[in-house]
């Protein structure tokens, strides 16, 4: 029976990527256990308009740094999966998994 690598953490592997992600607008993958997401960050200079996170159901004001995410394996296609995106509160994004 092979033994687990350990010490090699997928996740460690994503941070030299910022220069690329950087490069393609802020848009990332994330793979979480509800699927692959793209994910966007959203600068408070470019949060013009108010969101509902899904994530607490609370307004997201105008001028809020944030993220925008969609699902990156829609079944309807990419366009569809954007226009489908959800704005959540950074940290929210980040719980999601925990509060189900
Ligand atoms: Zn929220």
């Amino acid at each position: 029976m092979p033994s687990r690598r350990r010490g090699r953490r997928p996740w460690a592997s994503e941070h030299p990527e910022l220069d690329l992600e950087r490069a393609r607008g802020g848009s990332r993958v994330e793979h979480g256990p509800d699927g692959d997401w793209v994910v966007r960050t959203v600068g408070a200079a470019n949060a013009t308009k108010a969101y509902l996170c899904p994530g607490c159901r609370q307004e997201i004001p105008p001028g809020t740094a944030h993220l925008v995410a969609w699902q990156q394996d829609h079944l309807l296609g990419p366009e569809a999966a954007v226009g489908d995106r959800r704005h959540w509160h950074t940290g929210c994004w980040r719980h999601r998994g925990s509060r189900r």
